[in-house]
C-alpha cells in the first residue's frame, strides 16, 4: 500500500505562525492544476506496483481551488492502481466552503474532510491572522457534518499567547460537542522568520510558560480520552476505526509520492523533495523535467527516522523490528539509552515495545533526539 500527497501552495492571507511553503493566491493559479496532473504522469512509476490506499490534498489551502479543479486533480487516480476504499482527504478552510462546495467534493470521491478550525475564540483567530471567525467555523463544521461526510477531523491550536487553560478547556468542549471522528491539536510553535517569530524578536509576543503549556496538553488528553478518542500520535486523536490512514502510513515508513512544489516523496530507500518555488516547479514540469533534491537513506538515517516517527505513536518502537532491521548493535543502543528514560518515567516498555508516557510526550523532541544515532540530531 502507498500514499499520494498533493500540495496546493496557495493561501489568500498569511497566518502569523505559518512556516509552510505557500504563496498568496492569484487568479492565474488555475494553470497549476494542469501542472500537477503532468507531474503525476511523469512520476507514475515512482510507486512501482504498489496500490495507492490514501490520497491527501493539503496545503497551503486546497479550498482556494474550485470543486471542478479538485475533481480534475483527482483524475490522477486513472494513472495509478488505486484501492477501491482509498482514503481521500482534503484540508478545507472554514470560510471557503458551503453546502454546494461540499457536495461537489463528495461526488468527486473525497471521503475525509479536515477543517482548519484552530480556535473557537475570535481573539485567537484574529491574533493568528486567520481568515475566518468562530461563527464561520461553526457553520462550516455543521455543514460538513450535514453533507454526509462521516469521517471529519478538525485542527486546533493550543498554547496560543494569552490563552488560559480555561479558554482551552472551553475550546475542547465546543469541539467535542460535535460528531467529529478525529482531532489534531498542535501546540503553537513560534518559528523564526514567521510574523510571530518577528514579534517575538521585538519582545512584543512571548510563548506561553511551560506550566500552562503542560496543563493544556494534559487537559487535551484527558478530555479527548473521556470523549472516546484514542491518543494514537502525539498530536492526533481518533475514534476507533478513524485514525488517519495517510498520516499513520508516514509514521509506519510506507512509501508515498508527493506532488507539487516542496512536496516530499519516500520509497523506503530514498527521500526526495520538489523545488520550493511554484514558478520554477511549473517551468520544469512544463518542459517535461523534474526539479528536486534527493537523499539516499543510509542505515543510520533509516534508524533515526524510525526512532523519530515510531516513538511519536502509540505503536512505539518495536524492539523486534529494530533487531531485524538494525542488528544487535541498533537493538542494544536503543535498549541501553531508553533504560534511563524509563527510570525517569518518560518512557515505558510494554512487552517488546517502547512507548512514551504522557510526561514523555511533553518533551518528545528531546527524548527522540536523545535516542537517535549521533550526527543526525
Ligand atoms: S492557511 Fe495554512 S498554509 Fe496558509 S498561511 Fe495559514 S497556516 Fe499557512
Amino acid at each position: 500500500m502507498a500514499g499520494i500527497y498533493i500540495h496546493i501552495p496557495f493561501c489568500k492571507k498569511l497566518c502569523s505562525y505559518c512556516d509552510f511553503y505557500h504563496i498568496i493566491a492569484q487568479a492565474e493559479n488555475s494553470f497549476y492544476v494542469d501542472t500537477l496532473i503532468k507531474e503525476a504522469g511523469l512520476r507514475r512509476e515512482y510507486l512501482g506496483l504498489e496500490t495507492v490506499s490514501t490520497i491527501y490534498i493539503g496545503g497551503g489551502t486546497p479550498s482556494v481551488l474550485s470543486p471542478e479543479e479538485i475533481e480534475t486533480i483527482l483524475e490522477i487516480r486513472k494513472l495509478f492502481k488505486v484501492d477501491e476504499n482509498c482514503e481521500i482527504t482534503i484540508e478545507l478552510n472554514p470560510d471557503d466552503i458551503d453546502r454546494n462546495y461540499l457536495q461537489r467534493l463528495k461526488d468527486s470521491g473525497v471521503n475525509r474532510v479536515s477543517l482548519g478550525i484552530q480556535s473557537w475564540r475570535d481573539s485567537d483567530l484574529k491574533l493568528m491572522n486567520r481568515r475566518h471567525n468562530a461563527a464561520q467555523a461553526a457553520t462550516a463544521l455543521e455543514q460538513t457534518l450535514k453533507s454526509g461526510f462521516e469521517n471529519v477531523t478538525i485542527d486546533l491550536i493550543y498554547g496560543i499567547p494569552g490563552m488560559t487553560t480555561a479558554d482551552w478547556s472551553a475550546n475542547l468542549d465546543i469541539s467535542l460537542s460535535y460528531d467529529i471522528k478525529h482531532l489534531s491539536a498542535y501546540h503553537l510553535s513560534i518559528e523564526p522568520g514567521t510574523v510571530f517569530g518577528k514579534m517575538k524578536e521585538k519582545g512584543i509576543l512571548s510563548e506561553l510558560d511551560e506550566e500552562e503549556s503542560s496543563a493544556q496538553f494534559h487537559l487535551l488528553i484527558e478530555k479527548a480520552l473521556s470523549a472516546g478518542f484514542i491518543h494514537y500520535e502525539i498530536s492526533n486523536f481518533g475514534k476507533p476505526g478513524y485514525f488517519s490512514i495517510h498520516n499513520s502510513n508516514y509514521w509506519k515508513q510506507v512509501s508515498y509520492l508527493g506532488l507539487g512544489p516542496s512536496a516530499h516523496s519516500f520509497n523506503g530507500y530514498s527521500r526526495q523533495w520538489n523545488v520550493r518555488d511554484v514558478k520554477k516547479y511549473v517551468k520544469a514540469i512544463d518542459s517535461g523535467s523534474l526539479l528536486f533534491e534527493r537523499e539516499e537513506l543510509d542505515k543510520k538515517t533509516r534508524f533515526n527516522e524510525y526512532i523519530m516517527t515510531s516513538l511519536r505513536t502509540m505503536w512505539g518502537i518495536d524492539l523486534d523490528y529494530v533487531e531485524k532491521k538494525f542488528d544487535k548493535e541498533g537493538y542494544d543502543y536503543v535498549v541501553n539509552l531508553s533504560g534511563k528514560m524509563i527510570d525517569y518515567g518518560l518512557m515505558k516498555q510494554e512487552n517488546k515495545t517502547l512507548v512514551l508516557t504522557n510526561q514523555g510526550k511533553m518533551i518528545s523532541d528531546n527524548i527522540i533526539s536523545g535516542l537517535m544515532l549521533p550526527g543526525d540530531k
